[in-house]
């Protein structure tokens, strides 16, 4: 009697916490790793550890695709019609949107993202599966082809097991991103979430089983990247797997999908630019971008962390940004004033604090230290104050990804200049122009070598709008497009002689 009353007041994330370890989802199950294996999943806000999650091995993540193959073939997720696909993925959206609370609280506890950021991921997770939902339902699958003495057709296929592997930053978000065509495609999908961030993956699974999606359809094998990642990514049964992380290892990945001849798609990092002309409201345009680098605490793969601003209003320019940066209210979660929460880890917390002092012993002119924040109440916390670095465009700090709140300044003349700076550096993922002259903006915008070019704004990503990148920024079609729900179908033709 005790026992239960007990249990009746724990929330049900407390609930999902206090499974300890949480398994893995193959087959429609909950299932332990082989040999009982887990590992420890912290809170960043506080540095205190909340459960312990399942830590798949290569026996794991091969039952895991076992089961995705199985379901491709025999639970009818494949023949059933995209528009009765597209009622279980309704559903699925609407379960999300049911639980939206209780997946941006485990969001904020396991990312240190603020309540309203981790709301507004989660929504942004049932737009997704609703978006690519509905296209599939108005999508040609037989495409009739004009030639002569033929009949002859394209007929759109999906392609089977897909393989998914996401970093830590948004985790929901980006799986909405990654999954939602997959599976309106009439594909199934192998999760692997970020090592840091498994727990909302996870949570996710219990809405799949509710959502009546046939069991298999979607699975998730946790662990870390090193091994489960890499079984997953080397698995020869997989027909196409999409990456989103770091270039190194995107191209670790690459290699393996390459060996077995599985195609690969790639959303890696970036070191975005923005291009600030001397006709624009200093103060509105220094708040949009210091917005932009401290959204996340700076861990957006599309941020601008170059800030290449005309020599004419430069210093005004800096100032705007000093007073927008010394405000920020950095603190947990769960604290409604809360606009920065703390980085991801410990070893995020080095390597953004590793780069400043590395940038400045390149040279780098500091105009505002940066370091350790102190949360009141949360000591253990992997908070940062956001920094201002300032110089040329070689330092390490300015050519590297950092993944933090550190915007480098650069200082330009022309426009042909400030085009050159953009351009300088072998990522390719998103850029933006801020000026009045909208001839101009769309001039520059068309001129930086990259797969997104935002106008008078940062980090826009409307659904139907392909977002992805090129060179050390990305390969395979990116994501979000009503292109991408084809990446997701293979092409067969079908030819008859007349
Ligand atoms: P990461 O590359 O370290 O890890 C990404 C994922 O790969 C994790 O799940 C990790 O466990 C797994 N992994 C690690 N080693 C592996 C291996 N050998 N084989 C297979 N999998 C392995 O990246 P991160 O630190 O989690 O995330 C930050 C990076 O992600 C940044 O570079 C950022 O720009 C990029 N990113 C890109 C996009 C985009 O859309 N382009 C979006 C978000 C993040």
């Amino acid at each position: 009697m005790h026992t239960n009353k007990a249990v009746e007041s724990k929330s049900p994330v407390q609930m999902f916490l206090d499974q300890n370890p949480i398994n893995l989802f193959v087959g429609g199950q909950w299932v332990a790793a082989s040999g009982n294996r887990s590992f420890a999943t912290f809170d960043p806000g506080s540095g205190e550890k909340l459960t312990e999650v399942a830590s798949a091995t290569e026996e794991d993540v091969d039952a895991a695709v076992r089961a995705a193959k199985m379901a491709f073939h025999k639970s009818g997720w494949r023949t059933i019609s995209p528009s009765e696909r597209a009622v279980y993925l309704h559903r699925l959206a609407d379960l999300v949107e049911e639980h939206r609370d209780e997946l941006a609280e485990i969001e904020s506890l396991d990312v240190g993202k603020p309540f309203s950021q981790a709301r507004s991921d989660v929504d942004n997770f049932s737009k997704t599966m609703r978006y690519y939902a509905d296209l599939s339902v108005h999508t040609q699958y037989h495409e009739p082809l004009a030639v002569s003495h033929h009949e002859a057709r394209i007929v759109r296929q999906p392609y089977g097991v897909c393989g998914f592997i996401f970093p830590w930053n948004f985790p929901l978000l980006l799986a909405g991103w990654g999954i939602s065509p997959a599976l309106a495609a009439g594909n199934t999908v192998v999760i692997k979430p970020a090592e840091d961030t498994s727990l909302s993956t996870l949570y996710l699974m219990k809405l799949v089983r509710e959502s009546g999606i046939p069991d298999g359809v979607v699975n998730v094998v946790t662990g870390p990247g090193e091994s489960t990642g890499a079984a997953l990514a080397s698995h020869p049964d997989l027909a196409k797997l999409s990456f989103t992380g770091s270039p190194e290892v995107g191209r670790l990945v690459a290699e393996s999908c390459g060996r077995n001849l599985v195609p690969v798609k790639l959303e890696l990092g970036g070191k975005g630019a923005a291009i600030v002309f001397d006709d624009v409201e200093i103060e509105m345009t220094a708040a949009a971008l210091s917005r932009a680098i401290t959204l996340n605490t700076g861990q957006v793969c599309c941020t601008a962390s170059r800030w290449i601003v005309h020599e004419k209003i430069y210093y005004q320019f800096v100032d705007a940004v000093l007073s927008q940066f010394k405000k920020i209210r950095i603190g947990y979660w769960d604290d409604p004033n809360t606009e920065m929460g703390p980085l991801v880890s410990a070893r995020q917390r080095s390597r953004v604090l590793g780069y400043l002092e590395k940038g400045r012993n390149e040279g780098a002119d500091i105009l505002l230290e940066g370091g350790p924040a102190e949360v009141p109440g949360k000591k253990g916390g992997f908070y940062v104050k956001p920094a201002l670095l300032a110089g040329r465009a070689g330092n390490i700090a300015c050519r590297e990804e950092i993944f933090g709140p550190v915007p480098f300044l650069l200082k330009f003349r022309d426009e042909e200049e400030a085009v050159g700076l953009v351009n300088s550096t072998r990522y390719g993922l998103a850029n933006s122009v801020w000026t009045n002259d909208l001839q101009r903006a769309n001039r520059v915008a068309v001129s930086m070598v990259a797969g997104n070019s935002w106008i008078n704004a940062h980090n826009v990503f409307p659904h139907g709008v392909p977002y992805g990148g090129l060179n050390m920024s990305g390969m395979g079609g990116g994501v979000l497009g009503p292109n991408t729900l084809f990446d997701y179908l293979r092409h067969l033709s079908v030819v008859r002689p007349l």
